[in-house]
């Protein structure tokens, strides 16, 4: 896995480079869904500090067993509405924040969490994330809410599109929720297959999995 990792971070390095921009503007998030936590204590002692998961349950079964580590839990699955107050107490960054119902749900005292709103960059509303139409309403909302910090926009590139062209589109929208929210600069974006054309687009934190921890074990 060491050899893994190093040839990712020597991929977003090049794709950095390539783009007249500073690796260290960029946060790999190594996405450990359905691994073991000995994988992410091999991880951490490798040097990684962010992990991502997609569902509840298994975050916070991890989060609990690896609650020694100090390391920083990213949220990057869909989220059910009436589970954001348990993720709230162990997610340090939700990646995938996309309904007005999650501002609703969220206590207004206790921990701070930074989000990103995720971009359905598809034209199937049952994929997670706000159309781009309700980007900048939804964006006022959670702007409103005194625990959440806005950090930018996420968004998975669809299928049937050109990474290259999405991640472009991504920026833009970016830009749009810039103009009401001149902090949320930051981009989310870019996994195994793409990250390379995320970088190029500006991503600040990519979410790769299966590059550097090998193929998930309960997914065939
Ligand atoms: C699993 C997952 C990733 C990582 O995918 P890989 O292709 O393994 O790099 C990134 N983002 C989200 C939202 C995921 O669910």
């Amino acid at each position: 896995m060491s050899e893994r990792l190093d040839a990712v971070r020597v991929g977003v390095a090049s794709a950095a480079a390539a783009a007249g921009r500073r690796p260290e503007d960029i946060t790999t998030v190594v996405v450990t869904k359905f691994h073991p936590v000995s994988l992410i204590r091999d991880l951490y002692g490798l040097g990684v500090r962010d992990f991502g998961e997609n569902r509840h349950q298994e975050a916070q079964q991890k989060a609990a067993d690896l609650s020694d580590l100090d390391l920083r839990w990213h949220f990057v699955g869909q989220i059910q509405g009436k589970k954001i107050r348990q993720v709230a107490e162990y997610a340090d960054v939700l990646h995938s924040f996309d309904r007005v119902r999650l501002v609703e749900a969220l206590p207004r005292t206790g921990r701070t969490l930074s989000c990103f709103l995720q971009i359905n960059m598809t034209d199937d509303r049952n994929r997670g994330g706000v159309s781009p139409d309700e980007l900048l309403p939804v964006a006022e909302r959670v702007l409103g809410h005194p625990l959440l910090r806005l950090r930018g926009v996420m968004a998975v590139a669809p299928l049937g599109e050109e990474p290259a062209r999405a991640f472009a589109r991504l920026r833009r929208y970016s830009e749009d929720l810039r103009q009401i929210a001149p902090d949320s600069t930051e981009i989310s974006a870019g996994m195994t297959q793409d990250y390379v054309q995320a970088v190029a687009e500006g991503a600040t934190h990519l979410r790769i999995g299966t590059a550097i921890t090998g193929n998930r074990p309960d997914t065939v």
